[in-house]
């Protein structure tokens, strides 16, 4: 089987650069086990090496935009995203990076400055307008995740000048505008996301 590393929807290129993450969402297609989306089959045998995904990419001014998401989240290949993203950068291209938001609760220390020397915008998944809505649909492995989140989202614009938080509509519990004003007090954009959709 050839594995997905990059996969277009609508326009843009989208890379799956890793199966990890520290949540684990209870409406995610790889938690229900079928890492699937849009007729894509993201399974992950083996993590793609920095040569790999840039292979898979081609011509990055070919695409609007090129978004690192995946089954798993970007960030926690910290290192390989920045490479990538620079090769992107370099060649004309937009980077946009969809996350959970808690790459500097994972790497203990702010990770910001180096994103933002690479990423044209970021979409973090704020999820819900509470912890325990947070804690009950994306059950966290760390502690402090939610607070970590909403501290990552507030200090964002100050690295990265294109910020989105989004929440899942029709998820039990989540209050949608409860999410919209959260975001607002974070100094962020807010987009609300539809289940099953990718983007
Ligand atoms: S953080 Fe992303 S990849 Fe991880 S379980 Fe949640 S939706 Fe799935």
């Amino acid at each position: 089987m050839t594995q997905t590393i990059s996969y277009s929807i609508e326009g843009c290129l989208y890379l799956s650069i890793t199966n990890r993450c520290t949540l684990v969402c209870d409406f995610c297609p790889k938690t229900l086990g079928h890492p699937e989306v849009k007729g894509y089959d993201l399974t992950m045998e083996q993590r793609p090496s920095v040569a790999e995904i840039i292979e898979s990419i081609g011509s990055p001014a070919d695409y609007p935009e090129i978004i690192f998401c995946g089954f798993g989240e970007p960030t926690i290949r910290l290192k390989v995203l920045i490479e990538v993203a620079e090769f992107i950068q370099s060649k004309g291209g937009r980077v946009r990076v969809n996350t959970d938001g808690l790459a500097n609760l994972v790497h203990k220390r702010n990770v910001l400055p180096e994103l933002g020397r690479c990423v044209d915008a970021i979409s973090v998944s704020m999820n819900a307008q509470n912890k325990r809505i947070y804690d009950q649909h994306c059950q966290p492995a760390l502690p402090n995740s939610y607070a970590s989140m909403l501290d990552f989202l507030k200090q964002a614009p100050h690295y990265i000048s294109d910020v989105t938080a989004t929440a899942l509509d029709g998820l039990d519990g989540v209050d949608i505008k409860a999410c919209e004003q959260l975001a607002a007090q974070c100094g962020v954009k807010f987009r609300k996301r539809t289940l099953g959709r990718v983007g």
